[in-house]
């Protein structure tokens, strides 16, 4: 099922991809793994998944212990206590939101050695519920993490807001992609931002048509998760 489900999510991709002109190979897709167990991962993998997301850190870390080859994703909030289990492991950071934890990332890069890849993420909706900058906020946050130098601002990350019509993010993808063009002509971080993380099952296709380059797609691969059951 999961296989056919990927097959599904995985035409869709092409033909928003084909629909704008972009290359199939500029989107990577993200199979969001939270709460779902190995074997699912497992499978996904053998239908051609390279990369997971996941939104909390226990979890991460113990699937990461188990399925070390595949690439890692942080997407959710993240703990400043938690960043120590994954700086290091994951292949990006999706969820950099406080200067708070960016000062504990970099005491832990340092600590490492290494540069960690990170992207800051805005809360495009001004939405109360989430985590994220304000877009208005954006640039002088960036413009702050210039001191961190092991830390390499990638590009910016999204969750838009819960809806039924993806028609009605389009105005909200469309504003993230104006916010890290407008940060990159300025040179804010060197202009090196090319990296937009945005969609989800029910609109990644608007996401891509408005320039997404990782879409992180779970219900649609994994089917419905069943928090009470998963919990623990
Ligand atoms: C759960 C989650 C997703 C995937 O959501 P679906 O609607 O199941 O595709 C994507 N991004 C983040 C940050 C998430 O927490």
């Amino acid at each position: 099922m999961i296989c056919d489900n990927l097959k599904n999510i995985e035409k869709r991709i092409s033909v928003a991809c084909e629909r704008v002109g972009r290359n199939r190979n500029d989107v990577k897709l993200i199979a969001v793994s939270k709460t779902k167990p190995i074997e699912d991962i497992k499978e996904a993998v053998s239908c051609g998944i390279t990369d997971l997301g996941e939104n909390k850190v226990q979890e991460l870390k113990d699937k990461m212990e188990v399925l070390e080859q595949l690439r890692w994703h942080m997407i959710g909030h993240l703990q400043t206590n938690k960043v120590k289990y994954i700086v290091g492991k994951v292949a990006l950071i999706h969820s950099l939101d406080s200067i708070r934890l960016a000062e504990a990332i970099e005491r832990e890069a340092a600590k490492k050695n290494i540069l960690v890849d990170a992207l800051v993420q805005v809360n495009i909706a001004n939405e109360d519920t989430k985590f994220g900058i304000l877009p208005e906020d954006t640039e002088l946050f960036i413009k702050n993490l210039a001191q961190y130098t092991h830390i390499n601002v990638k590009g910016l990350m999204t969750v838009a807001p819960y809806t039924s019509n993806p028609e009605t993010n389009r105005p909200y993808f469309k504003k993230l992609k104006k916010i890290m063009v407008d940060l990159n002509s300025k040179n804010v971080d060197n202009g090196n931002m090319n990296v937009l993380s945005m969609g989800m099952t029910g609109d990644f296709e608007v996401a891509i048509e408005e320039g997404a380059t990782h879409v992180r797609v779970g219900t649609g691969i994994f089917g419905r998760r069943n928090y009470n059951l998963n919990r623990s």
